[in-house]
């Protein structure tokens, strides 16, 4: 169903992963897209076109940089729409807290949590001159409940959170809205990159790690799919989560029931 025509979406980090799978679900209900992430390549571009053609929607790929400022105000400012912005750029990095490199720090803060507000800042006024807006924003499971080793990703995540019940109340008067998603574990190259350390550090094959590490978390033992986060995604964008915002959307399989 095309609900979304004649919107523009930019999601920020979208060359892989969730973010892809979000613009992937926002392009299958009409929206047209920008697609984002720090590289330049023709596969970038690429993707774009696959989503335009597949779905009959404009789709376009803008290389910025998530981590600089600037690069983020000028993303929304070169997308010269947006009226749906979806901040899902991340990395992670695990280390203790007493180990953990000052520079991995600063890179989560700044596209984890800073590239949500440079962005937002730029997109709520030209949101509020178009009459309509959705923010939604890519938190985690760890925006709303900590694990060890993760202090700068929980620390990002539970800002994203902040962020995104402040931006709410200065827009509930606006017709925008703005809300968090919250995933637990998807199998994403984010997550693929945690596995090869953590099966050297508990000596365990990656099966176990799939089952006994990750999804132990998780009380469905079921990874989510980028597909329903892209779901979850086109419902905040839809007529019927109009008087939703300032909220988060566990999609988690029960990890923050525990
Ligand atoms: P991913 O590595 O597949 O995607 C991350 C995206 O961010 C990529 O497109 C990457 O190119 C982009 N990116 C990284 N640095 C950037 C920069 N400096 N500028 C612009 N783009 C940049 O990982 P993912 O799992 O799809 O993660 C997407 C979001 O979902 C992240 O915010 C992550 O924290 C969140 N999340 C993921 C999981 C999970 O289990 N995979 C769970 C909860 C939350």
């Amino acid at each position: 169903m095309m609900t979304l025509q004649g919107k523009t979406a930019v999601i920020t980090g979208s060359n892989s992963g969730i973010g892809l799978g979000i613009a992937r679900e926002l392009a299958r209900a009409g929206a047209d897209v920008v697609l984002n992430s720090f590289t330049d390549r023709a596969q970038d571009h690429e993707l774009a076109a696959q989503i335009a053609t597949e779905f009959g929607v404009s789709a376009r790929y803008l290389a910025a940089d998530m981590s600089k400022a600037q690069e983020c105000r000028d993303l929304i400012k070169e997308a010269g729409a947006c009226d749906i912005l979806v901040n899902n750029a991340g990395i992670q990095h695990v280390s203790p807290v007493e180990d953990f490199p000052t520079e991995s720090w600063d890179a989560i803060i700044a596209i984890n949590l800073s590239s949500a507000f440079h962005t937002t800042a730029v997109a709520v006024p030209m949101m509020r001159a178009a009459g309509w807006g959705r923010v939604v924003n890519i938190a985690s499971a760890h925006g709303l409940t900590a694990s060890p080793f993760k202090s700068a990703y929980v620390a990002a995540k539970h800002g994203v959170v902040g962020l995104t019940k402040t931006v709410a109340l200065e827009t509930a008067e606006d017709p925008i809205t703005c809300n968090a998603i919250c995933p637990g574990y998807v199998l994403t190259p984010l997550v693929e990159a945690q596995i090869p350390d953590t099966m050297k550090k508990y000596d365990m094959s990656r099966e176990d790690v799939i089952k006994k590490v990750m999804l132990e978390r998780q009380p469905s033992r079921e990874f989510a799919t980028v597909e329903q986060l892209g779901g979850s995604t086109v419902f905040f964008c839809s007529d019927a989560a109009a008087q939703i915002t300032g909220t988060t959307l566990s999609v988690d399989g029960g990890w923050t029931a525990l």
